[in-house]
């Protein structure tokens, strides 16, 4: 079905966008055109950003134990519609069915948390700093924010910045992907149901120029990006530079070490779904694999018959475990970084491209690839590939290992696999990265904890989700004050 010209959703109302420009959004297994996007032009940036500035001096009046009351409304129509979304999620973004109900979930939790707000906004105080003066810190909005958010989880990422914001006392204004636009509109739509006043959340689409308007528009205090380095980078800049405050989340490029007391089944399993789930389009995907001493012979059979046999498909198919890639570009990218390992000197031990898969011709497909012996000081040991491509290498000691991790620009996440409880705190303690898994293959913080990427992985000091998003969204004001105690006799 074809949902035809998506609309922005700006100060309470669905309007059509005046963009010059609309893409059409693809289902990345049949390639059938779902609807198409406008590229809303600056001039509504500039109309949103008015009427969430007109809607923050009400909407920071309204006490805290009010605001939380449309989050839970809104989490109540989440769960009612949970499947219609996680469908949704699964027909745009390619992922199987199961990997859309947990994205849903993770970014439900968020709103649960962000439920907590009327203590999470607390500030502090002492009594007597000085006789008779009190000092107090009050946390209070920041005002207009915004968040960009990328296509490889159009239901959770947005979730990390929104509920927070809104929780906070601030108006917020949402530019999701143009490649995944539509489950933003599912939730939107129930956001709208919630009663919550117009102006406090809008949806505007579109790409470059959209967000451009959004890191310019002097209205907009603070903005929240994931996606890649290079446009984390860019934005980070331009935003600060306009005196914006900023949160950029970008790439990665993770490792997760094998040494050779660790569990092979647990260990194989862990990281094949770490590599392969979501078509290994997770920012938290392993995509290296070191195997230390004689984890490699174990380690590297196991792997390449999980690769092997994993069912790959059509996400909304009955036992599908991995669907494709986001568009066919982006095939054709990971197939090209696949050659260049192998022009490095890489084995092509597991090889899935030129996935053809019966009933989707059309589908961007690539099954699980596995390049063994990849030159560490090569370029496909730096670059993200963001598809299910697991890159090999060996060590002799976890201290190569660690080595290996923290030569890496990126700093997202790395993983430990042992029964050791000592080489496990010796990782945890040296690994230079922000999210650290022992014996797992995806360290994804929950809500209550920040998502706390390193390096090239993250440009900002405050990160998304838990207490660190109260931080972003509010600004401290400390207030000082003398009550002389003689005033008070006169009474
Ligand atoms: P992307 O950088 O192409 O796009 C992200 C957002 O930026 C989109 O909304 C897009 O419209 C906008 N954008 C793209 N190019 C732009 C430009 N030149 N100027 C201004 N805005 C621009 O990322 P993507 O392909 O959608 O997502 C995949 C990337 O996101 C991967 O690198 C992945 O590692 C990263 N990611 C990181 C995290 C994290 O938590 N660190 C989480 C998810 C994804």
């Amino acid at each position: 079905m074809n949902n035809g010209h998506l609309q922005n959703f700006i100060n309470g109302q669905w309007q059509p966008s005046k963009a010059k420009e609309y893409l059409d959004v693809k289902n990345p297994a049949t390639a059938q055109v779902m609807a198409q996007v406008p590229l809303s032009p600056k001039d509504e940036v500039d109309q949103a950003a008015r009427y969430a500035a007109e809607a923050w001096e009400e909407w920071r009046q309204v006490p805290v134990t009010e605001r939380i009351q449309y989050l839970f409304k809104w989490k109540f129509l989440l769960e009612e519609n949970f499947l219609d979304i996680a469908r949704t999620t699964t027909d745009e973004c390619g992922k199987t069915l199961e990997e859309s109900k947990g994205e849903l979930r993770r970014g439900i939790e968020n709103v649960e948390t962000a439920c907590g707000m009327p203590a999470m906004i607390q500030g502090y105080n002492n009594e007597d700093i000085a006789r008779g003066i009190d000092e107090i810190m009050i946390r209070q909005p920041v005002g207009v924010v915004a968040a960009i958010t990328p296509f490889n989880f159009p239901g959770m990422i947005p979730l990390w910045f929104m509920p927070y914001a809104i929780a906070c006392g601030n108006c917020f204004i949402l530019k999701p992907s143009e490649r995944v636009p539509m489950t933003m509109q599912k939730v939107f739509k129930l956001l709208e149901q919630t009663g919550l006043p117009k102006g406090v959340a809008q949806l505007i689409n579109g790409s470059k120029e959209t967000v451009d308007a959004i890191l310019d528009h002097p209205a907009i205090r603070a903005v929240s990006f994931v996606g890649s380095t290079a446009v984390a980078k860019y934005v980070y800049g331009r935003a600060t530079a306009n005196g914006k405050r900023a949160q950029c989340q970008g790439g990665a490029k993770n490792p997760i070490i094998v040494l050779p007391d660790a569990d092979p089944d647990a260990t194989t399993s862990i990281v094949a779904d770490s590599a392969f789930g979501c078509a290994g389009q997770r920012c938290l995907a392993a995509s290296i694999a070191v195997t230390v001493g004689a984890a490699r012979e174990w380690f590297t059979d196991a792997i390449s018959s999980a690769a092997k046999t994993r069912k790959v498909g059509y996400g909304l198919d009955e036992g599908v475990q991995m669907g494709p890639v986001i568009t066919a570009q982006s095939k054709t990218r990971i197939e090209s970084l696949v050659q260049q390992g192998v022009s490095e000197g890489a084995k092509l031990i597991v090889d899935g491209r030129k996935a053809r898969i019966t009933g989707y011709e059309q589908g961007n497909f690539v099954k699980p690839t596995i390049l063994q012996d990849v030159n560490p000081q090569g370029e496909i040991a730096r670059t993200e590939i963001f598809g299910p491509v697991l890159s090999m290498m060996h060590v002799q000691d976890i201290d190569q290992a660690i080595e290996l991790v923290n030569r890496s620009s990126y700093g997202n996440m790395a993983c430990l696999f042992t029964r050791s409880g000592a080489a496990a705190r010796k990782f945890r303690y040296e690994a230079r990265v922000g999210n650290i898994g022992i014996n797992l293959g995806v360290a994804a913080p929950m809500a209550f904890f920040p998502f706390t990427g390193w390096k090239e992985s993250f440009f900002g000091d405050l990160h998304g989700q838990g207490w660190d998003g109260v931080e972003f969204y509010t600004e401290k004001k400390v207030v000082v004050e003398r009550w002389p105690k003689e005033w008070s006799r006169k009474f």
